[in-house]
Parts: structure tokens; C-alpha cells; sequence
């Protein structure tokens, strides 16, 4: 017969409590949300013998059972509806070896709630080297419970841990620590007022900040009011708790804890010196972030272009071989540029969180937090909201799956909605032809115009990034606490598994979430593109041929794209959006361009020579062209108010479908992914129209 477990993973951040997990589980995980939040859900499956399963939950790293954060209270709601179906038989405490004391503080909490609990006590591996011993059979008694020394580096008692699994109905669920000691008359009325409830469970529950905790309190008692205490007396009664608790461990590990100081040697202390520093911290980040950026780019744009040449000689193929036909037109110029367009991301997202996977794996990163807490907390970002907004630079999509590791929601929020004003490299081509087309050649201090037209339109979009943050700030109504513990994790040599597990998993997200949005609005576009009212589109070709015979084949093909597209419901669109649009020194021909390339920036620039019919995609004929067209009173239409209206509202427009649709996986709903669009496009719309009435 076959049994299964419920086994919870818990413990404090950074106790290789993921990496257990993944020792444990492989690759057989399922990452999801907490129904309604977005803290991450990650679940597991192995077997622990031929008979037995274990499903595994590796819950959010949580200090105590005393919630201030919605990743905590996820783990006391688990913990306190015993009608859940994850309702843990056994628990794993995990805590590191070197920081004991602290980890064990939840430790006893978790215990005292009656739930089998194992304590795993990881990194075993830095004992030797710290100098580090311990009594565990006196340590398993005086915390009453079994332990299992294991090191997930060095895949080591593993078995141990499997076994005490296996066997967890033996393990003891005495409480480490007598709760009554605390306020004997106080704990005497409440187990008078519910003699059936488990006195320390009832005690977690009076004490939960109601905010964050949303347990149905009449599940556990029948009466909503049965606490006789004043928040404050609660408060105090909360602090002893603590107090006793820290006394407990500290007497404990005096018996059993053993460091041996002489043999410790500590590379920490002076690493800490150089890369924390207030002037060498900074530079020694931007040159590790230049680094990362510029292989990102590098490395990326070989799949990228092998990804992308693929997916156009698809198409070709597709059209050639099959017969002509709306079928034929829906898989080569809908679907497969869809999927394209979902795959081209693929190399970058991989990129990064490899490297942000390294720069966690090795502790480093929690130094740039350190380092980066105080300027960004002033506009109500977070430490951590530095890498997803740096990472905007490459795309706007891996950045806001970055902000994954922000714990509180209001910054992780913000961050989410302000990283798409960071200039992304889909902007650079738009940048490039109008920064080439309307920006004067000469230079100034020995930097050239157009150099200092693009570094000015990065400084603005970052710059607009920080002041949005700050408006949002002020204005977001979001009950959120917000605590820094600076958390200094020892440095390491990466564990390869976490980090290829990290890559799997947020690219597979990004596939299987976003993709399903990208490709729907990849085949609404082509539906609007290539479908029109009326006998201009549908007999575009004769209509074409009558007119220009002379012509040859390729530009006569041109012609008929080109005037197919003008005739389409993305050109009717285009033209209709005119009157609202001309203000900006715009015409409908750039219209056209606005609306197709909502699917990606960059799609602008072909459209374009869609629409002008140019022979061949090349930049310098697209150039020409443009610098050609001229407006109704005979002058040029991209002239320096044009060109400059247009690159700001690139800068601040939301153009980019798969942003949305990222935005929409991460923040668990289309409320913020529309309230970015709006915004953002209103923003952008202002302010490329006060730009062209100025210059103009
Ligand atoms: P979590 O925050 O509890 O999920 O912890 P992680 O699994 O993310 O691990 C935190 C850090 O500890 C990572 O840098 C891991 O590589 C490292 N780590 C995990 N297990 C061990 C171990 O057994 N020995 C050592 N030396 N490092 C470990
Ligand atoms: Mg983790």
C-alpha cells in the first residue's frame, strides 16, 4: 500500500531552505501563488521509500510566527488551519549552522505548536572550517525532537533526514517552552475560556496582526471576542515571550554548542571592508553590473539573431510550400512571428537570472541591497528594486520577473510598474534612425549630439522611473510594513542545481505565462493587419497593377503591401487616430506605426518601410525615405520638434504587449497592467505634445 506525507520546508532566509528543496525534488516542482497574493508557492514531490510519498512545500522565509510581512503570515495560516490540504504531517525547520541562535527562535515557535517537527541543521559543511561543534544528542533531547545534520552542498544526511521523515509519527510534540510562565493568571483565564484548544495555538492567534493574518477566528474559537487584554498588555505579554524564548536557546546552546574561535578563519570580515564600502562598494558594483550588461548583450544577441533568422525562414517556408490562403497567411504572418516574438526573449531571461542567481548563490548580492537600501528607499523603492530597474535596460520583461525577490508588496509593486520607463534595447533602433534623421551631425565638448541625444534619453527614463516611484509612493494605499533586516549571508561558491533550477523555472514561466498572452495579441494584430472593409483591400492587388504596370515584380509587390496595409483596419486605425495625433507633428502613416508596433517597439522601423514601400529593409533606404516624406505645406515631416516628440513618447509609452502581459502574470491581475497603460500613455502623449508645440 502506498502512503503520503505533507511535509512543510521552513525556516529563516537564507538557510538553504530552496536548496534543500531542489536536492530533495529534482526537477518534480510546481511553482505557483497563494490564491488572491502574490507570494510564490512552490511545491514538490519525491519519494522517501518504495512506499511512501512525500509532498514537499517549500514555504517564504520567515524570522517568527509573529507576521509583518504577507510572506510570513502565509506561513502562520498554514500552519494554524489544520483543514487545509497542506496541512503539514511533519515539518522541516532548516537553520544554518553558523547562525543557530537566531534560526532556533522559530524553531521553538514551530515546535510548540504540536506538529511533528525535525530540525535540519544545514551548511554542516563550514563546521570544520568555523571551527564549529556540537552535542547533537543532547541538543535532540533538550529541544525534544530529532535532528539531522545535513550539508545540501556536499548532498550530505540526506538519508538521516529521510529516515527521521519516514518515522515521524515517534518524534515528540511536547512543547520546547511552557507559554503559562509568561502571565500565569493571564494563560489560567484563557485556558479556563477554552479548555479544548491548544493553548499556545490560541495565543498565536490573539497576538496575529489582523491585517495580515486573515484566519477565520471563529474556526479555531467560537467566540470572536475572547480576548479580555488590551492591545498593549498583548504587546508586552509578546515581548516577554521573546525574551524567555532567546533565554531558553542561549542555555541550551551554552551545553551544547561549541565554537572554536582560534580556527576560524574569516575571508568574510574583509571582503565585507572592500565590497560594502561607501566609496569601492559602488564602484566595484557598477563595474560587476557593466560586466553582466554587456555579456548580456553580447551573449544574447547570437541565439537572439539564429532565433529570429529561424523563425523568418519559417515563414518563408510556410508560404512557399503551402497554397495561398488565410490559413497560410495566419500561421506565416500571425502565429509564427508570435511564437517568435515569445522565443526571442528567451536567451535574455535565461542571462539574466543566471547572473542574478550567481550574485545571490555567492552573498554578494545582499550587499548591493545593503548598499543600495538608503537612496532608493527615498523614492519609495527598496534595495532590491536596483536589479530589475538596471535590468530594464536589456527588456523590460526579465526585469519585472527580478522583482520576484523584493519581499514587501507595495515596492515590489512600484518597482513593477515604474522598470518600463528604463530605456530597453527595443527602443535603441527607434532611437537610432530618428536620433539619425532629425539630430544634428557636430559635437559639443568633444561629445557628438546624437551621443549625447541617446545618453540623454536613457538619463530621462531612468529619471522618470525614480519620479514615478515617489509619486507612487505618496499615493499607493497599500498597508504594507516595511522592515530592512540587514540580512549578511556568509559568502559561498554557488550550488550549481539552485542556479540551473532558477534558470528553468523563470523561463518556463515566462513561456507558459506570458506567452499565452503575447501570442493572442500577436494574432488580434494580424487579424487587424491583414483584413479591411471594402474593395480597396480586397482587390488592393488589381487596383495596384492597373496603375503601374511598368513596374517590376519586387516593387509592384512593395506597392501592394504597402497599399494593403494603408487599407487594413491597422490602417484605418492609423488614420482615424490622425486628428489626435497631428498636435504631435505626426502623421497617419506614423500612426500605423504606433499601433502595429504595440507588439514590440522595434516592429516601428519595418512597418514604416512597409508603408513607404521601400525596396529593401535596409536602414539607410528606410532613412532616405523618411527624410523624404514631407507634410501638406511641402515641408519635411521628421524635422527636430517631430523627431524629438516622437523618441519622448517611445521613451515613456508603454508600447510593449509582453511588458503587459508580464506585468499581468506578476501582479496576479489586469487591474495594474491597465492602470501602467493608461498612465503611461497619457504620460507620454502630454509630453510629446507640449515638446512639438514648443520646438515646432
Ligand atoms: P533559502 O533562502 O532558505 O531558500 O536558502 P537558499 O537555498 O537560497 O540558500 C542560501 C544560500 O546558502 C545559497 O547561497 C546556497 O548556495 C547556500 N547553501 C545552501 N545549502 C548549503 C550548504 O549545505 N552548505 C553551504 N556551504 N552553503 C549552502
Ligand atoms: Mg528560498
Amino acid at each position: 500500500m502506498s502512503k503520503s506525507l505533507n511535509i512543510a520546508l521552513l525556516g529563516n532566509p537564507n538557510t538553504g531552505k530552496t536548496s534543500l528543496f531542489n536536492q530533495l525534488t529534482g526537477l518534480n516542482q510546481k511553482v505557483g501563488n497563494y490564491p488572491g497574493i502574490t507570494v510564490e508557492k512552490k511545491e514538490g514531490i519525491f519519494r522517501l521509500n518504495r512506499t511512501t510519498k512525500a509532498y514537499l512545500t517549500d514555504l517564504p522565509g520567515t524570522y517568527s510566527l509573529n507576521a509583518t510581512s504577507m510572506d510570513e503570515s502565509v506561513v502562520i495560516e498554514l500552519l494554524l488551519n489544520k483543514s487545509s490540504k497542506d496541512f503539514p504531517d511533519v515539518i522541516i525547520v532548516v537553520a544554518d549552522v553558523e547562525n543557530l541562535k537566531r534560526n532556533l527562535f522559530l524553531y521553538t515557535q514551530v515546535k510548540d505548536l504540536g506538529i511533528p517537527t525535525v530540525l535540519a541543521i544545514n551548511m554542516s559543511d563550514q563546521m570544520k572550517r568555523k571551527g564549529i561543534s556540537i552535542d547533537i544528542p543532547l541538543l535532540e533531547s533538550k529541544l525534544k525532537t530529532r535532528i539531522a545534520l545535513v550539508s545540501t552542498r556536499e548532498n550530505k544526511g540526506l538519508d538521516l533526514l529521510k529516515e527521521l521523515l519516514i518515522n515521524y509519527r515517534q518524534l515528540s510534540i511536547l512543547p520546547t517552552f511552557k507559554i503559562d510562565d509568561i502571565d500565569q493568571n493571564y494563560f489560567d483565564d484563557l485556558k479556563k475560556a477554552f479548555p479544548n484548544q491548544q493553548l499556545y495555538k490560541l495565543w498565536l492567534v490573539i497576538t496575529q496582526d489582523v491585517n495580515f493574518a486573515k484566519i477565520e477566528r471563529n474556526k479555531i474559537t467560537d467566540s470572536a471576542d475572547f480576548s479580555t487584554l488590551s492591545e498593549t498588555h498583548l504587546k508586552k505579554i509578546q515581548q516577554k515571550e521573546t525574551v524567555k524564548r532567546y533565554q531558553l536557546i542561549n542555555n541550551i546552546l551554552k551545553e551544547t554548542l561549541f565554537i572554536d574561535r582560534e580556527s576560524a578563519s574569516d575571508l568574510r570580515f574583509v571582503l565585507d571592508r572592500i565590497l560594502i564600502h561607501k566609496f569601492w562598494g559602488y564602484v566595484i558594483f557598477f563595474v560587476v553590473l557593466m560586466t553582466i550588461f554587456q555579456s548580456i548583450f553580447d551573449w544574447s544577441s547570437i541565439p537572439q539573431d539564429f532565433i529570429d533568422n529561424t523563425f523568418a525562414s519559417l515563414s518563408e517556408l510556410v508560404k512557399s510550400k503551402l497554397p495561398d490562403g488565410v490559413f497560410t497567411s495566419l500561421l506565416s504572418d500571425g502565429i509564427i512571428p508570435g511564437l517568435g516574438g515569445i522565443v526571442i526573449f528567451i536567451p535574455q531571461i535565461a542571462f539574466l537570472f543566471l547572473f542574478i542567481s550567481i550574485l545571490e548563490e555567492t552573498g554578494y548580492m545582499s550587499r548591493v541591497v545593503f548598499l543600495m537600501d538608503r537612496g532608493l528607499r527615498r523614492f519609495g523603492l527598496n534595495g532590491k528594486s536596483v536589479i530589475p530597474l538596471i535590468s530594464g535596460t536589456a527588456c523590460a520583461i526579465p526585469a519585472v520577473m527580478a522583482t520576484r525577490n523584493i519581499e514587501n508588496w507595495k515596492e515590489r509593486l512600484i518597482t513593477i510598474l515604474v522598470t518600463p520607463f528604463t530605456t530597453c534595447s527595443a527602443r535603441l533602433p527607434v532611437y537610432a534612425i530618428l536620433i539619425a534623421l532629425v539630430i544634428p551631425q557636430g559635437s559639443f565638448l568633444g561629445l557628438s549630439y546624437q551621443g549625447l541625444m541617446l545618453m540623454f534619453l536613457y538619463l530621462i527614463g531612468f529619471g522618470m522611473a525614480l519620479i514615478s516611484a515617489w509619486i507612487l509612493s505618496k499615493t499607493l494605499k497599500i498597508k504594507s510594513k516595511s522592515y530592512f533586516i540587514v540580512e549578511m549571508p556568509n559568502y559561498k561558491l554557488p550550488l550549481l542545481k539552485n542556479i540551473g533550477i532558477t534558470v528553468w523555472e523563470k523561463t518556463k514561466t515566462f513561456i507558459t505565462e506570458a506567452g499565452k498572452i503575447i501570442l493572442a495579441i500577436s494574432i488580434i494584430l494580424w487579424v487587424l493587419a491583414s483584413n479591411g472593409p471594402g474593395e480597396n483591400f480586397s482587390k488592393a492587388e488589381q487596383i495596384i497593377k492597373t496603375n503601374n504596370a511598368e513596374l517590376d515584380q519586387e516593387t509592384l509587390a512593395n506597392k501592394i503591401n504597402s497599399f494593403k496595409l494603408e487599407h487594413s483596419y491597422i490602417g484605418i486605425l492609423g488614420k482615424s487616430i490622425e486628428p489626435i495625433i497631428s498636435p504631435l507633428g505626426y502623421d497617419w502613416k506614423i500612426g500605423i506605426a504606433l499601433i502595429s508596433s504595440f507588439a514590440a517597439r522595434e516592429v516601428f522601423v519595418g512597418t514604416l518601410a512597409t508603408i513607404y514601400s521601400v525596396e529593401s529593409n535596409a536602414e539607410e533606404t528606410i532613412k532616405n525615405q523618411m527624410a523624404s516624406e514631407v507634410k501638406s505645406d511641402g515641408k519635411p515631416l521628421f524635422n527636430l520638434a517631430s523627431g524629438i516628440s516622437l523618441m519622448l513618447f517611445y521613451a515613456f509609452a508603454m508600447q510593449c504587449m509582453s511588458t503587459l502581459a508580464i506585468v499581468k502574470k506578476e501582479t496576479n491581475s489586469w487591474k495594474w497592467p491597465l492602470i501602467q497603460l493608461l498612465s503611461m500613455s497619457l504620460l507620454a502623449y502630454t509630453i510629446a505634445l507640449l515638446t512639438y508645440q514648443i520646438l515646432a
